[in-house]
């Protein structure tokens, strides 16, 4: 651990950080990915900031009492203190170097940062293959690629596990007899990509990708050069196009169930999509809601059949068929959403809250430069995964196929981490 940061723990906290003029407290846990990915960028900014900062490590689990009285509910949770006293925003989860830094810099100021920010020095790294994107299909190509004895480094904007670690539930990926968190999912796939050696940038920012000279520059700093590159970076929310809906998004609309339906307690819902995912989450959201009304543009579900039956079966959720929104609108607390029947009466129904699950689309903007695109979006390979430029692979969710599913997302991790491993030991 860096010179620049201290190990304490409660009894310490009233005299090393109440009495520092500046301090930075990162309560951190045992076996927590989150605060892993955070370690490396503490500790960076620890060589900048530590000589007007005092960088500070306690240990949560052993200093719960010290934790609670603080308002500190996970771990990392990062605070900050001027004379004693709690100043700017607490920082938890998936913490970004950037965020970290921002409020680094209003504890210093703003002269002091600039003089900071100018002694930060870039560094560059190389590897075989950087993958871009820490879902079930990059993190299968990682997973193949370092067992073949590449060197791996796999950056993501987010923590690992992508769209599959935010799902509730994943009850059909083969192995598990029982449904499996899909956090928990998550974490067996990095775990087991960790044994293998990959190397993380996790919660960090692709400030350049450039895959002509295959080189990617990471939180404006670090220039990581690899030999094969590999695209993983899932796909996005679709949004409905209805007047209301780019307003709220965050404020009364939401894309994630497992973000945001324990915010529903005794609320009337209304879900939108007739999909896997609208009938899936919607299962998670009526746990917590009162009542959830499935709103479907079509007189069937696109949805397995095995999904539709639960959820009709579900005393709580309803289903409200060719009918489709055409206004979002918030009156107090309360989402209005404006519905038109196939009678063509528009209807003012009110909510809760509001969950979108009507599609998506893929992530390419990092790399649309360079890439031919099939005419649905989705990048264009050839049977192993390669793009049309040379040495880099895309996989996923980022590809077409005719359904988007973990087990294919691994399918074709494994494709394009095998034939990376095969073209670097060729050369
Ligand atoms: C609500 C929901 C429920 C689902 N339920 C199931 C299920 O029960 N069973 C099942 O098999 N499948 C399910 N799926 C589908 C499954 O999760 C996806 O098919 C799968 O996760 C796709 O994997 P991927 O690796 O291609 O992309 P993703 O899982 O989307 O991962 C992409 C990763 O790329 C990162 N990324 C994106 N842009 C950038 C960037 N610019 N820089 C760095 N990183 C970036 C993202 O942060 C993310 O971590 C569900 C999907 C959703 C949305």
């Amino acid at each position: 651990m860096s010179e620049h940061i201290l190990e304490i723990d409660a009894s310490q906290f009233d005299h090393l950080v109440g009495k520092a003029p500046l301090a930075v407290v990162d309560f951190y846990s045992d076996e927590c990915p989150p605060c892993e990915a955070l370690a490396p960028k503490y500790e960076a900014l620890a060589s900048v900031y530590g000589e007007d900062v005092k960088f500070v490590k306690i240990f949560r689990q052993k200093n719960r009492e010290l934790a609670e009285s603080l308002g500190v509910k996970g771990s990392p949770s990062v605070l900050f203190f001027r004379d004693g006293q709690r100043v700017g925003e607490t920082l938890s989860g998936g913490i970004r170097r950037s965020s970290l830094q921002n409020q680094l810099d209003t504890l210093v100021g703003p002269e002091k940062a600039q003089a900071l920010r100018a002694m930060e020095t870039s560094r560059e790294t190389r590897c075989d293959v950087l993958v871009v994107g820490a879902g079930p299909a990059g993190l299968t190509a990682a997973l193949y690629a370092a067992q073949a004895k590449a060197s791996v480094i796999v950056v993501d904007g987010a923590l690992a596990g992508g769209a599959m670690g935010s799902t509730h539930q994943i009850a059909n990926y083969p192995g598990f007899a029982k449904p499996v968190p899909g956090w928990q999912l998550a974490e067996n796939f990095r775990e087991q990509a960790s044994q293998a050696g990959v190397q993380w940038r996790l919660a960090s920012e692709i400030t350049r990708l450039d895959l002509g000279d295959r080189s990617a520059v990471i939180d404006g700093l670090e220039t990581i050069r690899a030999k094969k590159i590999v695209l993983a970076m899932g796909t996005s929310p679709r949004a409905l196009g209805v007047p209301g809906e780019k307003e709220l998004l965050g404020k009364g609309i939401s894309t994630c169930a497992t973000c945001d339906a324990k915010y529903m307690v005794d609320k009337d819902v209304v879900v939108i999509g007739g999909g896997d995912a609208a009938l899936e989450e919607s299962q998670l959201i009526a746990q917590f809601a009162r009542k959830v009304t499935i709103v479907h543009r079509r007189d069937e579900f696109r949805a397995k059949p095995q999904l539709v039956e639960a959820a009709a079966a579900n005393p709580k959720i309803e289903f409200l068929m060719e009918t489709r929104p055409t206004l979002f609108r918030k009156n107090g607390d309360e989402m209005e959403v404006e519905l038109l029947s196939p009678s063509g009466e528009v209807q003012t129904h009110r909510a809760g809250g509001v969950f979108l699950f009507v599609g998506m689309l893929p992530n390419v903007d990092l790399a649309r430069d360079h890439l031919e695109f099939a005419p649905d979006g989705t990048v264009q390979v050839d049977e192993w995964r390669r793009t049309n430029v040379p040495h880099v692979f895309a996989v996923g969710d980022l590809v077409s196929k005719p359904v988007r599913q973990v087990t294919m997302a691994v399918a074709d991790g494994t494709v394009a981490g095998i034939m990376a491993a095969r073209e670097l030991s060729e050369n």
